[in-house]
């Protein structure tokens, strides 16, 4: 594992932000939010997509996805919770995938805490206690998988990229080929999202159909 520490990761006018007598803590928050809004996420930019969604579009739409979730006994706000919270590390780390050989997951994972527990603690907690703690306990009950909201999070992670991935198979009319993305539909878990899965496989097939004819 390195020593890499998310505040050596900041851009100067950031940096300029914490570093002064009277420090903006929340603005320099919302500026560092800024960067999952030009963060194009990494998956598409490597097979070759124009101009691919943000990691903030990600996590918007996957809020979305959570607030209309219909299956008893989840708490469906705390899923909208966790989506929000579940990639933020990202703004300081970047988006890296399993198909990125330089950083292993072990270095991901520190990477990611280091930055999670950098924003609650110096940025958000001076402003608000209560959720800089909630914010620190959704992104680890995601990554720890403790609840059942995780576990519907993490199906809508993936649910949400095949969604954009049969809108970018459109957007090219079926010409590229990006099959590679639905290799992860057996992890998908939860009646709920398996079944919106299956929704949009059956689409998928109907397109595919209709586009060799
Ligand atoms: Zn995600």
């Amino acid at each position: 594992m390195s020593n890499w520490k998310p505040q050596e990761h900041l851009p100067k006018e950031i940096k300029d932000l914490i570093e002064r007598p009277t420090p903006n803590y929340t603005l320099a928050l919302f500026d560092i939010l800024h960067k999952l809004k030009l963060q194009r996420r990494t998956g598409w930019i490597n097979n070759g997509i124009e101009n691919p969604e943000s990691i903030s579009d990600h996590m918007y739409r996957m809020s979305i996805m959570s607030w209309i979730l219909n299956s008893d006994g989840i708490d469906s706000s705390r899923c909208m919770k966790i989506s929000l919270a579940h990639d933020m590390a990202e703004a300081i780390v970047g988006d890296i995938t399993p198909f990125d050989v330089k950083i292993d997951k072990v270095e991901k994972h520190h990477r990611e805490l280091a930055t999670i527990e950098y924003l609650s603690e110096m940025l958000i907690k001076p402003y608000n206690e209560v959720a800089a703690a909630d914010i620190l306990k959704a992104w680890h009950e995601y990554e720890d998988q403790t609840s059942i909201e995780a576990k519907y999070v993490k199906d809508l992670d993936k649910f949400e990229m095949l969604v954009q991935c049969f809108e970018y198979e459109r957007m090219y009319k079926g010409k590229k080929d990006l099959s590679q993305f639905y290799g992860c539909i057996d992890e998908i878990t939860t009646d709920e999202v398996s079944k919106w899965t299956q929704d949009l496989m059956n689409e998928r097939k109907e397109y595919f159909k209709s586009v060799s004819d």
